[in-house]
């Protein structure tokens, strides 16, 4: 397919002009396709039979919330069975999954989407024919009564992000001719699937059939699906992950009815046909595509749908079942503070102290989605080298977290926590859905700090290395002037001169003092400011014991300590 064909002669300077890649594959399967005229328009449904044959649209939702357009992509058509995965999904959700499972079964059936059979327990095969889907329907029924068709309306509006009509003319038009469908009610109701009244079931199936989309609308629906059921246009949670999973399962194993096996082998994308011409597919973790043009195969699925998505498939080799991740990728750096420390000043004892034990702070700075195998991996490389006393996991860069991720990473908090590891994560906002995660799987684990800066988090590991190695630090101490590394290597002369009023070498200098004292002449330190001068009165808390003591506002130096032996003194945020 030569996917430049749709920009002919195209001068480098109008960048105006310019089309992502996507869009202009899109552009090229749609003039390529518009060439196919075989297939026929259901007429089954007599309404349907109406539709111009020649309409012919195509979109593409991305799950970051873009959607593509070409061609016909916004006539309305009816969604028809297009409408069975969001009414499944909602069923999941409605009555739980227990209810659910135990009327209809999972099974490909092998059959045509109408076919009046049921399977050996004398259940409905699966959702994605006729028989299992009349049979969400009566769950729906079940649980809203009369209130039902609207209660599927207004789901489908919120995968769709926006609300969707009815085609009367169409449900009138399958209402009175729908008797294969009658007849697979009744017998759905003569084994006691169904115990509700036949016709008012069928209502509801009708109208849900009847629905009014476009292919926009489809893509955007099915990208929802992708996308564990977060609509990525509204960021709505419209299903649980739970009933999308069970959703996306049966569509890869009966969506395309008896030409499933074949689809799922050369397409690999779990999809669903509608006979009013429409194909959906979703590719979980990538797109959501809606198709539109009526003419049909004798399998009753659009065949420049399937064109399309075949298409696409091949070309950028998205079979879902061909797919491998790195997880080495994971990890962005590794070190201890011997490479890298934090910024803070130490005296020299300090320094001797955190020189022996650098290997005590270890640092992990990861990177994009922790997956299973990611956090796997992640866990095999800490026990690889010798064990720290803390680790600092800085999660910064860290955009999201599976569940199964978030699983694995607080498992390995606990094994850390068995050999007296404390564990301090860096770069996660408390209010984030991931810290939740985190937080649900660990409750109880004593050791594990979480300070929002990275040179904080290897800041606060290091003190705690100098504290256990009988390293005191003190706000209140005084410090020789030779032992700032600022006059590292300056004689003893040299440092006097520094001191105009001629002090003895000895000056005592307030460690915490920052403010430029020119007045008395006394050398200055320039140090990392601990909080804000405009703070207004606040409680502040040691860090390392918890106990909160009030600073004054705008006060330099000289804290009141917190009464702690540590006598140290952090802000919360
Ligand atoms: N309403 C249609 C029917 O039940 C839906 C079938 C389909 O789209 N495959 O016959």
């Amino acid at each position: 397919m030569n996917i430049l064909r749709s920009a002919p002669g195209q001068k480098a300077d109008s960048w105006a002009a310019s089309k992502p890649p996507l869009l202009r594959f899109l552009s090229a399967c749609h003039a390529d396709f518009s060439a196919e005229t075989g297939g026929a328009v259901a007429d089954y449904i007599p309404e349907l039979g109406k539709a111009d044959a020649d309409h012919f649209g195509i979109s593409l939702a991305t799950l970051d919330g873009h959607v593509y357009e070409v061609g016909d992509s916004r006539i309305p058509f009816t969604i028809q069975s297009m409408s069975k995965p969001f009414v499944f999904a909602l069923a999941l959700d409605t009555l739980g999954a227990a209810r659910v499972e135990s009327a209809i079964g999972v099974e490909p059936s092998g059959d045509p989407f109408n076919s009046i059979r049921l399977n050996a327990d004398n259940r409905p095969f699966n959702p994605m024919v006729n028989a299992g889907a009349i049979t969400c329907s009566s769950l729906i029924r079940e649980a809203k009564g009369d209130g039902a068709f609207e209660y599927i309306r207004q789901a489908f509006g919120r995968f769709a992000a926006r609300e969707l009509g009815v085609d009367e003319a169409v449900y009138v038009s399958e209402s009175a001719t729908g008797d294969r469908n009658r007849a697979i009610g009744y017998l759905l109701r003569n084994s006691t699937v169904i115990k509700d009244d036949v016709s008012a079931v069928l209502d509801v199936y009708f109208r849900q059939c009847s629905v009014l989309v476009t292919a926009r609308d489809i893509a955007v629906m099915a990208a929802t699906l992708a996308n564990r059921g977060i609509n990525p246009v509204t960021g709505e949670q419209v299903m649980t992950s739970y009933a999308i999973s069970r959703t996306l399962s049966v569509m890869t194993s009966s969506g395309m009815y008896d030409y499933a096996g074949e689809w799922i082998y050369r397409v690999g994308i779990p999809a669903k046909s509608g006979v009013g011409g429409g194909i959906l597919a979703a590719l979980p973790a990538r797109l959501g595509l809606g198709s539109y043009s009526p003419r049909l195969d004798s399998h009753g699925n659009s065949v420049r749908g399937i064109k399309v998505c075949e298409a696409l498939s091949s070309h950028y080799d998205l079979h879902m079942l061909n797919r491998s991740d790195d997880a080495r990728n994971s990890i962005i750096a590794d070190y201890n503070i011997g490479n890298s420390a934090s910024r803070r000043s130490r005296r020299p004892h300090e320094q001797k102290i955190l020189a022996a034990h650098h290997q005590d702070v270890r640092i992990i700075e990861l990177v994009g989605t922790l997956t299973f195998s990611n956090v796997d991996y992640v866990s095999r490389q800490l026990a690889a080298k010798p064990r720290p006393q803390f680790v600092i996991f800085d999660l910064r860069r860290v955009t999201s977290m599976t569940r199964a991720g978030a699983g694995l990473l607080a498992e390995e908090f606990r094994e850390l926590a068995l050999f007296h590891v404390t564990v301090i994560l860096s770069g996660i906002k408390r209010s984030s859905a991931d810290w939740k995660m985190i937080k649900e799987r660990t409750g109880g684990i004593s050791n594990l700090r979480d300070f929002y800066l990275l040179d904080t988090a290897i800041e606060w590991a290091e003190d705690q290395v100098v504290y256990r190695h009988g390293g005191a630090i003190d706000f209140h101490e005084t410090t020789d002037l030779s032992e700032q590394p600022l006059l590292a290597g300056l004689s003893a002369k040299e440092n006097r001169r520094h001191c105009l009023f001629g002090h003895d070498e000895k000056l005592p200098i307030r460690r915490e003092d920052r403010r430029c004292r020119r007045s008395r002449n006394i050398a200055v330190f320039p140090r990392k400011r601990r909080r804000p001068r405009h703070a207004a009165r606040r409680r502040t808390a040691c860090d390392t014991h918890g106990r909160s003591g009030v600073r004054r506002n705008g006060a330099v130096g000289n804290p009141p300590n917190c009464g702690c032996a540590c006598r140290r003194i952090r802000y919360r945020a």
